[in-house]
């Protein structure tokens, strides 16, 4: 029987992953469940999976979260300390699916315990890779990709030195095929709506400005420790092929499946053994082709950014990190238009001071320092936004 903690156990992973501890009663257990500020959801989930704890990252809704629980047994606590407090407490593993940087801290404190992380929150490991690498290799946890294009490596990964290449694919999202006038014009509605998979809002837009991608780049080097140059991106809008292992002899070995992240997540979790998933079969007869092609870095220029982030190194990941969630946000929120996302991740990054974080407190205040520079950038382009529609109106 493995004990999971599930951080981010309301979102669209956490969904997925109590979908699949559900379906195997025999071989999983739920120690804690977690969720930032969606009491309702959690507490059902809670009771659904029999968990021994639930935890709200927003402190204000403790007393809802307690009222709802009440009578069940199951242990409640609230605020950022408790989550990492949760994270830290003995489990097999702790599937960490939190989005952005906020899941940085419990995923750090389960490594630092020794716990096995299977880690969706790629947004953690983008801000403070280093770290969590080294307090795996310090404590010896396995550190496990959820990822769908990560945990395809994972899968077909032999031994990095005979490695020449690693291709992660893309969907290209929504706007794969959109020119920049159009894009120029769409919403967040629009942007959300990823045409393969079933994702939270933030990696949905993401996706839409291969932001996504370029996340994954960083995440990459982390997991699998090449140099830059031998990561590459590929389009490939069936979202079948996950990622591609190229060897030195010139073999490629790829992993695919269908589009359902219950495929990586049950990899995962089950992870050295398999379980079944109850996903669709791929029929390949009936697909007849796979398609490919080259990411157009002039279009979505978040790649590009990522990809100068990732070579920079030092804080630069953080700071695209930081601004880009500061940059979803606002576009979620109508203040900025969505070509706006890259440019204000880009302004950011400009205005930036390199540095080298070494500390989670460094990691802390460079992401605080590069969100107070976005919300500028935002501001402003929001206002120029406003006193265009004015004039045009
Ligand atoms: P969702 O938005 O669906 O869920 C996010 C989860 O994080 C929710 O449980 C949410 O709680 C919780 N959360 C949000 N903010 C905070 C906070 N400040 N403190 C603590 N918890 C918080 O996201 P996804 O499931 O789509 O994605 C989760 C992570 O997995 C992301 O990093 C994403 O990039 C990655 N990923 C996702 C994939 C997918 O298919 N969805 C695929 C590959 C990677 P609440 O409900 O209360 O807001």
């Amino acid at each position: 029987m493995k004990r999971i903690t599930i951080l981010g156990a309301t979102g669209s992973v956490g969904s997925s992953t109590l979908d699949l501890v559900a379906r195997n009663p025999d071989r999983f257990a739920v120690e804690a469940v977690t969720a930032g500020r969606d009491w309702r959801r959690l507490a059902e989930v809670a009771q659904a999976c029999g968990a021994r704890q639930a935890v709200i990252a927003d402190a204000a809704f403790h007393a809802e979260l307690k009222d709802a629980l009440s009578g069940t047994g199951i242990a409640v606590s609230a605020g950022p300390e408790a989550l990492v407090e949760a994270a830290r407490a003995p489990a097999d593993l702790v599937m960490a699916a939190i989005v952005g940087a906020a899941g940085l801290p419990p995923t750090l404190a389960a490594l630092e315990a020794g716990t096995t992380v299977a880690l969706a929150n790629k947004e953690a490991l983008v801000c403070a890779g280093s770290l969590m690498t080294a307090a795996a290799r310090r404590t010896g946890a396995d550190l496990l990709p959820v990822d769908s294009e990560h945990n395809a490596i994972f899968q077909v990964l032999e031994s990095k030195e005979r490695v020449e290449r690693i291709t992660l694919t893309a969907s290209g999202g929504p706007f794969r095929s959109l020119s920049l006038d159009e894009m120029r014009a769409v919403t967040p509605a629009e942007a959300v709506r990823h045409p393969t998979w079933s994702m939270g809002a933030k990696i949905s837009v993401d996706s839409a400005t291969l932001m996504n991608k370029g996340l994954e780049l960083i995440e990459a080097w982390h997991l699998f420790g090449l140099r830059p140059d031998q990561l590459a991106v590929l389009v490939h809008p069936q979202s079948l092929v996950h990622g591609l292992v190229e060897y030195v002899d010139g073999s490629v070995l790829a992993q695919l499946g269908p589009a359902d992240m219950r495929v990586p997540i049950a990899h995962a979790l089950a992870w050295p053994e398999r379980i079944a998933t109850p996903v669709e079969r791929l029929n390949l007869a009936a697909i007849g082709r796979l398609e490919f092609e080259e990411p157009d870095r002039i279009r979505f220029p978040a790649l590009a950014l990522a990809e100068a982030a990732l070579a920079a190194g030092q804080c630069r990941p953080c700071v695209l990190n930081a601004a880009n969630e500061v940059a979803v946000a606002a576009f979620l929120g109508g203040a900025i238009g969505f070509l706006d996302i890259a440019a204000v991740v880009e302004d950011s990054l400009a205005a930036l001071a390199p540095g080298c974080p070494e500390t989670l407190d460094d990691v802390s205040a460079i992401d605080a320092e590069a969100r107070a520079v976005a919300q500028q950038f935002v501001s402003k382009r929001g206002e120029r936004a406003f006193a265009g529609k004015r004039r045009a109106g």
